[in-house]
This record gives structure tokens, C-alpha cells and sequence, in this order.
């Protein structure tokens, strides 16, 4: 078959550019359900940046770093190779070849990486990574879902669709407790609000709303419902009325 007899599948009619939605927002507000939930539904990618966060945080841990040395960790942290997997319906973390996706989610690792995060030298080095994959996602002709704390204000400032969520702190302490298998409600409130106070808090890619996002309020809502206002934010943006 000459090249020409292949057939070639028409271009959509409304076929845009491809989408960056950015998602941020509070620790437990439900961020990384309802990011996964937009790009399965939009055909997307999905990138959790707070799991590269938590990955060179279960790094220095490893390493014996003092985390609240922020010289010790600056000066290594260029030294983790991390590679993230973008696929929403399997998202995948590794650390030098080694899969942390279950070792990031430790207490250890929940009270370690606001401090680290907080470090201008990490900021830097998974900024260069974080745009890096949304680029070359870009690239290869698809869209994707970014989540974070500093997505819409630092990481992709021109995402088209940028949004923030938040919730109670008592329903985002019930929810992340049910998700860390039934962990003390009262101690994961208080674990949640001491990162939201470092995350808020630093000198360096603050978590802020961003010019532009939606903010959500996710206490009322299920995960389907917010998915649903997500989405439909996307499509506005897609198909303009
Ligand atoms: O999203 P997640 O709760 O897993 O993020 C863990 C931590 O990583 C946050 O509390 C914050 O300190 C840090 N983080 C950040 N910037 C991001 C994503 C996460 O500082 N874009």
C-alpha cells in the first residue's frame, strides 16, 4: 500500500490545542480523586506532583537527612532520579528504579514534606521536571491533568482551565483517614493543618489561588459532583458558548 492509500482520520472540527487543567488546593480536599476522575474523563494525562514531593522526602528520609536542615537538603537535591508515570488510571512513582508509590504515603513521610517542600532548591529541581512532562505531553498531541499546590500560580500559569479546592477541615480529616485504612481522625486533622500552615505559609510557590481559578468548595459535594463541575469547566473552555 502506497502512503497515500492509508487512510487519514479527519480532524476534529472543534479540535483545539490540547488542555492543561490545573488543580490545587488543600491537603485531603479530595485533589488527586477529582484529578484522576477529569482526565479519565477527558482522555487525559495526570500528573501528581505532590507524590514527587513526598518521593524526594521518602529519598532524604532514607538518606538519614535532618528535614528540617534546609542546607542538608538543598545541597542533594539534585541527587534522586524520579520518574513519574502519567496515566490517571495508574499513576506510578519511582525513586532511582525503586516503585514508592506505598512508602510516600507513610506518617513519616506526611510530617517530613512541607519542610522539604519548602526548600527553593527542591522547588526548582521538580519545577524543571514537572514542566518538562507537561511539555512533552503537550507534544505528543495530549492534554493534562496537573495537581498540586503551586500549579496554576508557578508550574503552568497559563493553563486554561485552573481550579481550587478546599473542604472542611473535619470532612477532609473523615475522608483521608478513610483512605489511609481508618488512621485516628483527630491526629490526621491535626497532621493536615500543620501542612496546610508550612504549604501556606513559605517564602517560595505559596499555596494561593491562583488569578483566574475556580475555587470549589468540595464539603458539600460527592467526588462525581465535583468531577462533573471540572469537567464541565473544560468543555467551556474546549467549545466556547
Ligand atoms: O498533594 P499531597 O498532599 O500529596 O502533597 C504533599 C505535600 O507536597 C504538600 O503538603 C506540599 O508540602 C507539597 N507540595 C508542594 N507543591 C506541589 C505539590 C505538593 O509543595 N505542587
Amino acid at each position: 500500500m502506497s502512503p497515500t492509500d492509508t487512510p487519514v482520520p479527519p480532524v476534529p472540527a472543534n479540535a483545539g490545542p490540547p488542555l492543561v487543567v490545573a488543580v490545587d488546593g488543600t491537603s485531603g480536599s479530595g485533589k488527586s480523586s477529582t484529578s484522576r476522575g477529569v482526565a479519565q474523563r477527558l482522555g487525559l494525562a495526570y500528573l501528581d506532583t505532590g507524590a514527587q514531593f513526598r518521593a524526594i522526602t521518602w529519598w532524604m528520609l532514607r538518606r538519614g537527612v535532618d528535614v528540617h536542615d534546609a542546607a542538608a537538603v538543598a545541597g542533594l537535591a539534585a541527587e534522586p532520579r524520579l520518574v513519574s508515570g502519567t496515566d490517571p488510571s495508574a499513576p506510578t512513582i519511582h525513586v532511582d528504579g525503586e516503585d514508592v508509590s506505598a512508602p510516600i504515603r507513610t506518617p513519616e513521610v506526611n510530617s517530613a514534606v512541607s519542610p522539604v517542600s519548602a526548600v527553593p532548591e527542591v522547588r526548582t529541581r521538580l519545577l524543571e521536571l514537572q514542566r518538562a512532562i507537561v511539555f512533552e505531553t503537550l507534544a505528543a498531541g495530549r492534554g493534562i491533568v496537573v495537581e498540586g499546590r503551586d500549579i496554576g500560580s508557578v508550574v503552568w500559569p497559563d493553563a486554561p482551565v485552573k481550579v481550587y479546592l478546599s473542604a472542611d477541615p473535619a470532612a477532609r480529616a473523615s475522608r483521608r483517614s478513610r483512605e489511609e485504612g481508618g488512621t485516628d481522625v483527630a491526629a490526621t486533622e491535626q497532621s493536615l493543618l500543620a501542612r496546610d500552615a508550612i504549604d501556606s505559609g513559605r517564602a517560595t510557590a505559596p499555596l494561593v489561588l491562583a488569578d483566574g481559578a475556580v475555587a470549589i468548595d468540595t464539603t458539600p459535594y460527592t467526588l462525581e459532583e465535583v468531577v462533573a463541575q471540572v469537567v464541565a469547566l473544560a468543555r467551556a473552555v474546549e467549545a466556547p458558548a
